[in-house]
Order: C-alpha cells, then sequence, then structure tokens
C-alpha cells in the first residue's frame, strides 16, 4: 500500500494519506488512516474534518463524505465507493448499494464489529462484506468473524486506532478455516453480489434464481430458509432486527446446505423440517412446523418461486408412498391421492363423522388405521382405501324406519330378519354399538334380487298366500318372517311371484298355501 507523506499546506490535511483499498469499508479505511498517522482512535480523523463519528447516522454520513474526503486526501469518488450503502432518500430502513439495489437496512449492522483476524494480519484492511449480518465467515478465508480478539480478549471496538485490536505483543494472526466447504461458498456467493468480486462457485451447484439473482433476492432466500419458525403473514425481512451474531451461525449453516447441490440439499433441510420421530418404514412424519412453512412459502411464491417449486418437487419424489400426517398441512397439499395413509381428522371430514363415531370405525375396523408418533403425540391415521369404501357405503345407507316402509315390514318384522341373518344392517346397537340401525342398500337390493331369481310364477289354479298375510295368519303360533324365509332358503317353502314387476317389493311375493299350511303343521 502507497504512503504519500505531503506537506502541510492545510491545518487539517494528514501527514499520511492512502488510498482505499478494494472492497475496504469506510470505518475500516478511516481506522487505517488513523493508525497510519498515529492517531489513537478513529474519531480523530471526523475530529478535523468537523464530522462527529462516534454518533453520526448512517443517514447523515452520504453528506459528509466530501469533507472526510478532504481531509484524508482521497478523491469523492474514491470515498464514495467506500460506501457501501447509504440511506434512500426520505426512507430511513432502507439504503441504497453503491450498485442502486435498494435493500432493508435490517440486513446491515453498522458498523460491524466482527472481523476475520486473518484478513486483519494478512491484507491490513477491514471488508465492507463484514457489515452484512448474513456474513458470519470471511468468504476468503472461512474465518469465523469475531468482536474479540481470541488470544488477548480485546474486544474489537468500533473507534479504534489500529486495524488490529490486539494489545501489544498479541501474536494471534487467525484461525483459517472454520466453517463448512457450503457456508463458505454461500459467503462467497453474498462477496459476489455485494462487492462484486468473482469467486467461482460453479461445483457447489448453487440454484440458478440465486446465481442469476440480485442480492435482495439472494439475502431473502436467505433469511427464509434460516428463520426456522414461519409464519404465514410474517415479513421476511423482520427476523433480521432481532437477530444476534451468535445465533446467525447456526443458521448460515442451515440456508447454505438447504441451497448448495441444489435441489438435493434442500431437499435434505426439508426431511429435517419434516422429520418426525417413530415412524416405521421410513414414513415421514410432518413436523409442526411444516405446515407455516408451506404457507409462508406460498404466501411468497412471487419472491421465492423457485423454492415453491423445489418444495413441490420434494413432496411428488420424496414423498411418494410414504405416510404423511401432521396439523395444518395435508389438507393443503396438493398431491392428495399419492399418499396412501390420512390423518385421523382429515378422515373425520372427509367422512363428515365425530370423533366419537371415528374412534368406533377405528376400534371395530371399519377403517384401517396406524398409529403414529408425531412432536403432538400420537396420531392415528387410517389407509385411505378404506376410507374411500366406508364413504361409499355411507352414501348408500338406509334407516330401518325407511327401509321397513319401503319392504312393507314393520320394524319388529324387519329386527327378526336381523336377528335370523336372513337380512343384516351394517350398522346396529347390537352388532356394533351404534345408536342407530343402518342398511347398506346394496345388501337390501342383492338380497331382493336373490329372492326374484328363485321365485317361480305360480302355475295355473294354485291357490298362493302373500308373504304378509302368511305371517299374520300363523303369528299367533309363532311365524315370523325370519322363519319363513328360513324354510324358504332351505327348499323346505316355494317362493312364487305374483307377477313380472319391476319394483322388488316383498308384497309381490307368495308361497303356496298348501305347502305353507302341511309345513307349518309338520312342524307342530
Ligand atoms: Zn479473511
Ligand atoms: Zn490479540
Amino acid at each position: 500500500m502507497e504512503e504519500r507523506p505531503i506537506s502541510m499546506t492545510s491545518s487539517r490535511s494528514l501527514l499520511f494519506k492512502s488510498p482505499p483499498i478494494q472492497n475496504e469499508s469506510l470505518v475500516g479505511y478511516l481506522i487505517r488512516i488513523a493508525e497510519l498517522n498515529r492517531y489513537p482512535r478513529m474519531s480523530w480523523i471526523g475530529n478535523l474534518a468537523g464530522v462527529n463519528l462516534t454518533e453520526e447516522t448512517l443517514s447523515k454520513m452520504s453528506n459528509r463524505l466530501g469533507r472526510l474526503a478532504k481531509v484524508v486526501g482521497a478523491s469523492d469518488a474514491e470515498m464514495k465507493s467506500l460506501c457501501y450503502y447509504v440511506s434512500a432518500k426520505g426512507n430511513n430502513l432502507h439504503v441504497i448499494l453503491s450498485m442502486g439495489e435498494i435493500i432493508p437496512k435490517q440486513y446491515l449492522y453498522w458498523p460491524s464489529q466482527r472481523v476475520c483476524f486473518s484478513c486483519l494480519r494478512e491484507k491490513g484492511f477491514v471488508s465492507g462484506l463484514w457489515d452484512l449480518k448474513a456474513v458470519t465467515h470471511c468468504p476468503e478465508h472461512g474465518e469465523l468473524l469475531r468482536d474479540a480478539c481470541p488470544a488477548c480478549k480485546e474486544p474489537v471496538t468500533f473507534n479504534r486506532g489500529r486495524i488490529a485490536p490486539c494489545l501489544p505483543g498479541c501474536q494471534y494472526r487467525g484461525h483459517g478455516s472454520e466453517c463448512p466447504d457450503s457456508v463458505r461458498a454461500l459467503m462467497q456467493l453474498i462477496s459476489n453480489k455485494f462487492l462484486g468480486t468473482k469467486f467461482d462457485l460453479t461445483e457447489f451447484g448453487f440454484p440458478k434464481q440465486v446465481v442469476d439473482g440480485d442480492l435482495y433476492t439472494l439475502l431473502q432466500t436467505i433469511s427464509f430458509l434460516a428463520m426456522r419458525s414461519w409464519r404465514g403473514e410474517g415479513d421476511i425481512d423482520h427476523g433480521w432486527l432481532e437477530v444476534r451474531p451468535e445465533t446467525m451461525i447456526e443458521k448460515m449453516d442451515h440456508a447454505s446446505g438447504a441451497l448448495v447441490n441444489w435441489p438435493s440439499g434442500y431437499f435434505k433441510f426439508l426431511d429435517d423440517v419434516c422429520a418426525g420421530k417413530g415412524a416405521p418404514n421410513g414414513a415421514i412424519v410432518m413436523h409442526w412446523m411444516f405446515g407455516g412453512f408451506y404457507k409462508s412459502l406460498v404466501s411468497r411464491q412471487k419472491e421465492l418461486g423457485f423454492l415453491f417449486d423445489g418444495l413441490q418437487d420434494y413432496m411428488n419424489r420424496r414423498l411418494k408412498d410414504r405416510i404423511l400426517t401432521g396439523r395444518g398441512c395435508p389438507s393443503v397439499l396438493k398431491k392428495r391421492d399419492r399418499r396412501i395413509y390420512v390423518p385421523g381428522f382429515i378422515a373425520r371430514k372427509q367422512l363428515g363423522v365425530g370423533r366419537q363415531e371415528f374412534k368406533r370405525l377405528v376400534d371395530r375396523h371399519y377403517l384401517q388405521s396406524k398409529p403414529f408418533d408425531t412432536s403432538y403425540g400420537k396420531m392415528i391415521c387410517v389407509h385411505r382405501d378404506s376410507v374411500r369404501e366406508y364413504a361409499e357405503t355411507r352414501s348408500r345407507f338406509v334407516g330401518r324406519k325407511e327401509l321397513a316402509e319401503e319392504l312393507g315390514l314393520s320394524l319388529h318384522s324387519l329386527y327378526s330378519l336381523s336377528t335370523g341373518s336372513i337380512l343384516n344392517p351394517f350398522h346396529s346397537p347390537e352388532k356394533d354399538g351404534w345408536q342407530k340401525w343402518w342398511y347398506d342398500r346394496k345388501a337390501v337390493d342383492e338380497w331382493l334380487d336373490g329372492l326374484r331369481e328363485n321365485a317361480k310364477r305360480p302355475p295355473k289354479g294354485k291357490r298362493t298366500i302373500q308373504l304378509s298375510r302368511a305371517v299374520a295368519k300363523y303369528n299367533h303360533m309363532g311365524l315370523t318372517y325370519s322363519k319363513l324365509f328360513n324354510a324358504i332358503n332351505h327348499g323346505a317353502l316355494r317362493l312364487y311371484r305374483r307377477r313380472l314387476d319391476t319394483e322388488n317389493l316383498l308384497e309381490y311375493y307368495s308361497l303356496d298355501e298348501a305347502q305353507l299350511s302341511k309345513w307349518y303343521l309338520a312342524r307342530g
């Protein structure tokens, strides 16, 4: 670096001057100049220029650059190149980056007190990149940015007079790489966008959208992936307001893992988001977070469309033939039919049954079920085929009163058909504890069809008696429909049909009166 001792033409000019180094931060530059001129603090430079550097706000700083430039002997253009951000006019919440891009201020610490000690020692400068909150490690060294020297413990203060804050005699020169390759690669990607560096990142396979996109898109992507507690309506930038450096390390590890080797890194990330414990056979049990993640991503399809598309791919490939459970998620998933199990609450909704009834259906094995452990307790899931099958049966249900009227039977007669196993209800208090009697119309029709097939037209002159009359005639001697049909089924009585009606009602059936009388007397 060039040093330019110059004659003191102005009392407000410095003895030693040095042009800014590429990618140097404004504060870092002033610290370097202070060190060069043996000033104990960077703020002394500001004093010469009449700029209070310890209290100046970011927005006012851009107006004072000219005065600072004069004092340090740099050109206005050189000073401006150090200013990676100035406040957007009339907007204190956003800053304009040197390339014209506007980002919310909460993505920055200003000024950052975190440094790469390797950079300080090797290059003697403070990088402007370190002001970004998302930058946790030096893109070049992979070293953790620290706010104190790990050897001498001296803190990195903003208003210092030496590039390296260390106490005299401290030999600390930096750690070298302290992060996974994926994190360093992400730092390099941010650097490429913020500083215009040209790190080659092809081997890391970042998604095209963040490679080609602007810095803000990248920061929003990182923000979304790093938050890990998604809210559908939340502001994607908001999370950075309260972020602390110590929690950022883990966040960047998650985010970088999701972005490298697209989309396989993202799929692993999603596995982690969806991960539930205790599901058999590699089934994926939705973590409660997944619902929030999905909804949140849906509301940001515009900005983060590629994350949404990636999620769709994930669901299509990863979750095929697997089991999904989870509150709030399956109802919003598109590929319903790919899943073989559905959570109980979904099945209840589909069937229109309450909790008690659903439990009975499961307990009585009308629905094929499996329990799964999820992060919010044990959850019953049911096989979707069994739900569909039961739903079909349910749509054919006919109550006993309605059926009795249709068949022309009393409730008691209908009941006797079930006790004699002639015509069985699908549900009944006796069969399975149901409160009501329900018959499956399909079973009723099949029974009637069977009767019609067996029934012959009576030969001419044969005296026949209607079924209902027959029962009425011998009822006082204990004859029931049930007994009659048993006899018919065993061939002891022949069933006749009065006419070839299209309707299938019991009143069209009759018996041979003589045969009945003989059969009944024989029974004694
Ligand atoms: Zn470094
Ligand atoms: Zn030290």
